[in-house]
């Protein structure tokens, strides 16, 4: 673990400028430090399997960021952005509560030793199963948004704290989930309350979701509007009053647009849950944020397997070679596939002579190197990027390195082909975390 080994700047005439430096050195370090000890002349089988260094610096920082911006929002982690332990177990340290998708997401998190009450099984459709298993661990807080799921909350969990989640406009994010999930507002008004009225369930509030990776912030707006119309009939009509107090706004904000995203949150707030209306039904606002927390903290490490020359007189742009690496979309790059993401590649190290790290990538403007990018299995489908200028005449042997893959990377990665799926994951913590006990 080569945390500790670099000195934070200190002192007053500590600039931003240096702070990022330390932060990049940091990181830098630990690339370096991995793929010196890897001799890949001699190696054994699966030593040079692509590995992580995962920053969890960032991830304090972005929690920081969210209580400073949305300090009336309490975070709910969705751990099926990345369910890595040491993810989970520092957001646990800091502090943030859970939103859990199955069985599995909830017993990591209840194992970490944080108690049921932090936890939401927010997955409309659930196993009945699992369903017998939150009641039987105390997690007490699910959403729903159908009739069938009201009933068969009320044969495994009938005092589940219940979150009718309502659809928003997302055709704007990177990925829609109002295309599987979400009733209307007349569904949730006319037909859901009064059915859990009348099933005696335990209706808390309103849930909704705008999209991972939302772009169009005004749907925040429209849905927290939306969700104030369900609050008033379900307190004023059928009988919630003193019980419906959760409001629950999802997930989808990105690190680049948050500040944005913040201040709509903020505005919309005041404009339809004001603090006389929240102060009056104790009103609590949590949220569901998944990549803004761990996007920035991963660079996945790729070692270049081979090369194919491009055949001598094609066409002057194609790419001068095909390079393949030993991961790909079966792997963890498979957000480019599930998740729409664009990694962008960068040399870590060339001939043995290691390279300098950039998150935003080297981005060479007129590089004659450029490559297609493969992946390690037999499949065509399998592909990193059509085209890539780098910043080397990249080689079999070299290292890249793919920075801003914390989010929808190896929670859904296959061992597709033999190929192993659960990369290593070397920690650094650009902070000192020390006071949290991590
Ligand atoms: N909550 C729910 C119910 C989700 O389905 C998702 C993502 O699919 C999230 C939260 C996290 O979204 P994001 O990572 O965009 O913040």
């Amino acid at each position: 673990d080569p945390r500790g080994r670099l000195a934070p700047p200190a002192g007053p005439l500590v600039t931003p400028e240096k702070q990022q430096q330390y932060r990049r050195a940091v990181v830098q370090e630990a690339l370096h430090h991995e793929i010196s000890k890897i001799n890949v002349e001699k190696c054994s089988e699966g030593e040079e399997d692509p590995f992580y260094v995962a920053d969890l610096g960032v991830v304090y920082r972005q929690f920081l960021r969210w209580r400073d911006q949305l300090p009336m929002v309490k975070p709910y982690y969705a751990v099926k952005c990345n369910p890595d332990i040491g993810v989970l177990s520092t957001l646990a340290k800091l502090g943030c509560n859970f939103d859990c998708a199955s069985v599995k997401e909830i017993r990591s998190v209840l194992e970490l030793g944080v108690s049921p009450d932090r936890v939401i099984y927010a997955n409309p459709c659930k196993t009945s199963s699992y369903l017998r298993f939150a009641q039987q661990s105390d997690v007490g807080l699910t959403t729903v948004d159908n009739a069938a799921e009201l009933y068969k909350i009320q044969k495994y969990h009938p005092g589940c704290g219940i979150l009718i989640r309502i659809v928003t406009d997302d055709s704007a994010a990177v990925c829609r989930l109002s295309t599987k999930f979400g009733c209307t507002v007349d569904t949730a008004t006319n037909e859901l309350l009064p059915l859990a009225a009348k099933l005696g369930l335990n209706v808390r509030g309103v849930a909704f979701h705008i999209g991972s990776g939302a772009e169009d912030f005004s749907s925040i707006h429209r849905a927290i509007g939306d969700a104030r119309k369900v609050f008033d009939v379900g307190i004023s009509k059928h009988g919630f009053r003193g019980a419906m107090n959760i409001l629950d706004i999802g997930g989808g904000f990105q690190s680049d647009s948050f500040d944005e995203a913040a201040a709509i949150v903020r505005e919309s707030l005041a404009t339809y849950f004001p603090q006389e209306y929240a102060a009056e039904h104790g009103v609590q606002f949590i949220a569901e944020p998944g990549r803004f927390m761990v996007s920035g903290a991963f660079t996945l490490v790729t070692h270049v397997i081979a090369r194919r020359d491009a055949p001598h007189g094609s066409p002057d742009d194609t790419p001068k070679a095909m390079i393949y690496i030993n991961d790909g979309v079966y792997g963890n790059l498979n957000c480019i596939l599930f998740d729409h993401q664009s990694p962008q590649p960068s040399v870590l190290s060339h001939k043995g002579k290691l390279l300098p790290y950039s998150p935003e990538g080297s981005d060479p403007q007129s590089s004659p190197h450029t490559y297609s990018i493969w992946g390690p299995t037999c499949d065509g489908l399998d592909c990193v990027s059509p085209r890539s200028s780098l910043t080397h005449d990249v080689d079999v042997g070299d290292w890249l390195y793919f920075p801003n893959l914390g989010a929808y990377t190896l929670a859904a990665a296959t061992s597709f082909n033999g190929f192993k799926c659960a990369a290593r994951i070397v920690y650094v913590a650009s902070e000192d975390l020390s006071q949290y006990n991590i």
